[in-house]
C-alpha cells in the first residue's frame, strides 16, 4: 500500500469519533513501517495493550477500525487467523470491532480472530515467522495476499454495514 501520514491514518477511522480518531496514538515508527509489503497497516496502541488498530485501503479510499483486544492471545491452543489463515498457537486474539455510525453508538460490534500483532501481510509474504509449524500452503504468496485482502474487504464491510 502507499505510504500514509499521520493526518491520513487518523482521518480515516470509521468506527471513532473524530475526537477519538485524534486522541489515538499511532505507531511509534510509523515511517519505517514496511508499506510496500503491507495490504493494511495495524497497530497495537504502545501504552493501552487492549487496543488495536487497522488502515486498509479500500476501493479507491483508506478505511481506518478501531479493534478492542484482550492483551493475551486465544490460550495456548493452535487458532487461526480469520484474515491471513495463518495458524499460530497464542498468537491470535479475538478482536472486536465497534460497527460504524449509529449501531456502534448503540454498542453492536463485529468479532473476528486477528493476529494479535496486526501483521498479518507479513505473515502471507514469509517476511515475518510465527514459530508455529504451520499448514502446508499450496497457494503462491500472490494468491495469498489475494485472500488477505479479500478477507479483509469483508471483514471492513461487516463493520460498516448497517445493523
Ligand atoms: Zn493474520
Amino acid at each position: 500500500m502507499e505510504p500514509l501520514t499521520e493526518s491520513e491514518l487518523r482521518a480515516s477511522f470509521v468506527n471513532l469519533t473524530k475526537g477519538e480518531a485524534k486522541r489515538l496514538r499511532l505507531p511509534r515508527d510509523l515511517a519505517e513501517s514496511p508499506w510496500g509489503d503491507l495490504d493494511y497497516v495495524g497497530w497495537r496502541d504502545p501504552q493501552s495493550p487492549g487496543r488495536g488498530y487497522f488502515v486498509a485501503p479500500i476501493d479507491d479510499r483508506h478505511v481506518g477500525v478501531a479493534l478492542r483486544a484482550p492483551t493475551a492471545g486465544v490460550g495456548g491452543r493452535p487458532s487461526i487467523c480469520s484474515l491471513c489463515l495463518t495458524l499460530r498457537s497464542g498468537g491470535v486474539s479475538l478482536m472486536v470491532a465497534p460497527r460504524a455510525g449509529k449501531a456502534g453508538q448503540q454498542g453492536h460490534t463485529v468479532g473476528t480472530n486477528i493476529c494479535s500483532d496486526l501483521a498479518c501481510s507479513l505473515y502471507v509474504r514469509g517476511k515475518r515467522e510465527t514459530g508455529t509449524p504451520g499448514m502446508h500452503e499450496t497457494l503462491t504468496v500472490e494468491q495469498r495476499i489475494d485472500r488477505l485482502v479479500g478477507n479483509l474487504e469483508t471483514f471492513v464491510a461487516r463493520v460498516m454495514s448497517a445493523a
